[in-house]
């Protein structure tokens, strides 16, 4: 395996055992061609720690935000948060967006609302892209998305797994469309027609790791080295080779994040 790939989601912090040193899940995937790791931030009380992490290895990154199931988590302004981010190695603001699974009513729209409009207010002060988590409210996050101008700076529709119509919705805003290990799940045949269709320049891969782990590992822990088979099953649903598969999902990530090339030679 030369090919390079990019584990364009994950959670380092959250892997069994603690990683504080994360050598050997970075080596794992190292051997399977992942270069790049965006670890993502889902509460501001654990930032400190992912952004040391990614400030210790050149191949890891990181982003700032406050996970839209967070209903008790602190949240600073968009200013604040803004200047949490300003630093070479947070690539984005996030994740954030709408998730009406985890709410318990209707009441609960107002709070996940506005606190994913201050997040993209706060990823235009940056001038850093979004990362975009979206669950069965594809419209609504569109539509927030397009009423707080988000398409200025773009990111990224993280483990998607919505519909031909939202997917255009997405990227009709300029944002990516990352598929996660959900792509090699056996009810997920509908998902893998939208992925078949999705135009290369708009594709990402991503463990979302320690959650989703990919066919054959379903029940494991999942982690970056398994981005691979999120990659091979993309390959085989589109009829690409993986290798070719790796080299345009890495390139749509550098050029997304163009910084990110240059960290292995800080
Ligand atoms: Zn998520
Ligand atoms: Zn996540």
């Amino acid at each position: 395996m030369t090919a390079t790939l990019v584990d364009s989601h994950c959670h380092l912090h959250m892997l069994e055992p603690g990683t504080d040193h994360p050598e050997p899940y970075l080596d794992m995937a190292a051997r399977q061609g992942v270069g790049h790791f965006l670890t993502v931030s889902v509460d501001l009380d654990s930032f400190p720690g992912l952004l040391k992490l990614a400030e210790n290895y050149p191949q890891v990154s990181t982003s700032v935000g406050v996970h839209p199931c967070g209903k008790h988590l602190r949240m600073v302004s968009p200013a604040q948060l803004a200047a949490m981010a300003d630093h070479p190695k947070v690539l984005a603001i996030g994740e954030t967006g709408l998730d009406y699974l985890c709410i318990a009513g209707p009441e609960d729209h107002e709070w996940q609302h506005q606190r994913f409009r201050d997040q993209i207010r706060a990823a235009r002060l940056a001038e850093k892209p979004l990362i975009i988590h979206s669950r069965q409210a594809p419209e609504d996050t569109a539509r927030i998305l397009r009423e707080e101008g988000a398409d200025s700076v773009g990111g990224i529709i993280h483990c998607f797994t919505e519909n031909w119509k939202s997917a255009c919705a997405f990227m009709d805003l300029g944002f990516h469309i990352s598929l996660s290990g959900i792509l090699t799940f056996q009810g997920a045949g509908k998902l893998r027609k939208v992925a078949k269709r999705l135009p290369r320049e708009s594709l990402l891969v991503e463990t979302d790791c320690p959650y989703l782990a990919p066919a054959p590992y379903r029940g494991r822990q999942n982690q970056p080295a398994f981005v691979r088979e999120v990659a091979a099953c993309l390959a085989e649903v589109r009829g690409e080779a993986l290798e070719g598969v790796a080299e345009y999902t890495t390139d749509n990530f550098y050029r997304l994040f163009p910084a990110a090339r240059h960290f292995q030679a800080l």
